[in-house]
């Protein structure tokens, strides 16, 4: 395996230490690691019933489901690609990602196997559909005519097994090619980085076909815990089976938190087992992170991680969530993990800034993917000499505490100068009637972009544009005040609640080139 280390390698002390102990819990099953391994050397043996050779890939549709992380460490010994797809998509955008993953194998969980059909006519690749799940499951069947025979693959390290999607913030969703060396990386430093033990008991809530679902998952697996996968989050369900399963680490977004909030008798449940509490993957607002500290009583710890880094990569503690002498770090993104550099660059000149400047991020590390897949032209404008841009702008104080303020996408370059929005923003929701503000550039024949403020106004207030702008002036540099005003009923959003500014952009490029 030529300097590294291969997952299921990774995997294998457990299975051989612990063969009865749990690994894994989803719904009614409970897997020991024996049974997990056996399963999982099925599954490799299954896809070579079903012709599939190492480089080919196999596509998972479903919500959470066992079968799917089974799958994945399958292909991990198979030498094959578990390309996980968001199964939220349009049916325009599943025949998107699934044909261009190029799968000849679909998994797909029961739920979706009508809409999968109806695409079929259009994904010619796809040779054979098995159901997951449900009365007319196909999994278990195809397990079960399987041998649990070591596929004697001879894997190298740096072997794409999983490929997971960009969520499409900024475009359409890239598919990032992750490697036994990239996940192994990831997983060990994110065992140091969240304290994951031996016995600790890891909830996997967030989906699988993101990072922070599969890759929290291996991470946990790697230190020999227990997963318990859940097939999708109902707020006062997972709440409740936090001290059911004793969980004692879980990540969610934001979003989940506020849910979580909102649910009547939050504060009464039992969370004597929980260590660790993950969230991050967008930005959190601090009103809903103080209340989620008052609720909550354990050890927060905000996860600051993208899909082309097989997840998290910088951490902020619980020490530092407590931390009186500097509140301000309260909005930071902590410090980069074990293994990753990271550095500030200006997008524009290519040069290190000095800390406390605002330039984009970018990282290196073992943890970096290996590419996009079929699309070597991203890849090469993305990876430049191992350094991964990861497309966030925002700023590093001397203590080494990152602050992720923007996307370098959505900063506005008018008369030669940088705005970043994340500033105007911060000025304008100041404003008393404003409720949520975007900042976004709109073409200028005059400065080549102009900075326009996006507003959904307060519950019940009237927003009065002039006032607003002169509140701008009052506070803000001349180039980086709006020009102008859209007032909208709510800011457009995906589904883990990022603002999606290309759309509101959308209609004043129609047809023209952005810099950036
Ligand atoms: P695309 O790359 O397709 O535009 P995306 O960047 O939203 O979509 P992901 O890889 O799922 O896709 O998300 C990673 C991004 O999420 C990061 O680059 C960053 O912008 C944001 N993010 C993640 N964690 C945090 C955090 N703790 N605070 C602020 N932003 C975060
Ligand atoms: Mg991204």
């Amino acid at each position: 395996s030529r300097g590294g280390v291969l997952l299921l390698d990774a995997l294998r002390p457990w299975v051989e230490q612990d063969p009865g102990g749990v690994a894994l819990r989803f719904e009614e099953m409970t897997l020991t690691w024996e049974q997990l391994s056996d399963r999982v050397l099925r599954n490799a043996d299954a896809q070579r019933a079903l012709g599939l050779r190492p480089g080919d890939r196999v596509a998972f549709v479903d919500k959470n489901h066992a079968a799917c992380l089974e799958t994945t460490l399958a292909c991990s010994a198979a030498g094959t690609v578990n390309a996980v797809v968001n199964f939220r998509l349009a049916p325009a955008e599943l025949v998107h990602v699934i044909k261009d993953s190029t799968a000849r194998v679909l998994f797909v969980g029961h739920e979706f196997r009508e809409t999968v059909d109806e695409l079929l006519p259009e994904l010619p690749d796809v040779e054979r559909v098995v159901t997951v799940g449900g009365a007319h499951d196909e999994y278990e069947p195809l397990l079960a005519a399987a041998a649990a025979v070591d596929p004697a693959h001879s894997a190298s390290v740096d072997d794409c097994f999983l490929q997971l999607y960009t969520s499409g913030t900024t475009g359409h969703p890239k598919g990032a090619m992750l490697t036994h060396r990239s996940l192994v990386a990831h997983g060990r430093a994110a065992a140091r980085g969240f304290g994951f033990e031996r016995d600790s008991v890891n909830m996997v809530a967030m989906p699988l076909f993101h990072v922070g679902g599969t890759s929290w998952a291996l991470a946990g697996m790697m230190r020999g815990c227990t997963t318990i996968v859940v097939r999708e989050v109902v707020p006062d369900r997972v709440l409740a089976q936090l001290a059911e399963d004793s969980v004692t680490h879980a990540f969610f977004v934001p979003a989940v938190f506020g849910f979580f909030l909102q649910t009547p008798g939050v504060a009464d449940y039992d969370y004597s087992s929980l260590r660790c509490l993950g969230y991050g993957g967008s930005p959190m607002p601090t009103a809903l992170l103080r209340s989620a500290l008052d609720v909550f009583p354990v050890d927060f710890y905000q996860v600051y991680g993208m899909t082309e880094a097989s997840g998290v990569f910088c951490i902020l503690g619980p020490e530092e969530h407590r931390d009186d002498a500097h509140p301000e770090r309260l909005v930071s993104a902590g410090r980069p993990v074990d293994g990753v550099e990271l550095r500030v660059v200006d997008p524009v000149t290519g040069m290190e800034v000095p800390d406390g400047h605002v330039g984009e991020f970018h990282v290196r590390g073992e943890q970096v993917m290996a590419g996009y897949w079929r699309l070597p032209d991203a890849t090469g404008s993305t990876i430049v000499d191992g350094w991964l841009r990861t497309g966030d702008a925002g700023r590093r104080d001397e203590d080494g505490y990152v602050y992720v303020e923007d996307r370098v996408k959505d900063m506005i370059i008018t008369g030669g100068e940088n705005v970043y929005p994340a500033e105007v923003e911060r000025v304008l929701s100041e404003y008393p009637d404003v409720g949520e503000v975007a900042v976004i550039g709109v073409p200028d024949d005059t400065w080549g972009e102009s900075v326009k403020a996006v507003v959904a106004p307060g519950q019940g207030a009237e927003l009065d544009t002039e006032k607003l702008l002169a509140f701008a002036a009052g506070n803000l540099a001349g180039y980086k005040r709006p020009r102008s005003v859209d007032v909208v009923e709510a800011l457009p959003r995906n589904a883990t609640g990022k603002i999606l500014k290309r759309s509101l952009r959308e209609p004043y490029w129609k047809g023209r080139e952005r810099a950036l």
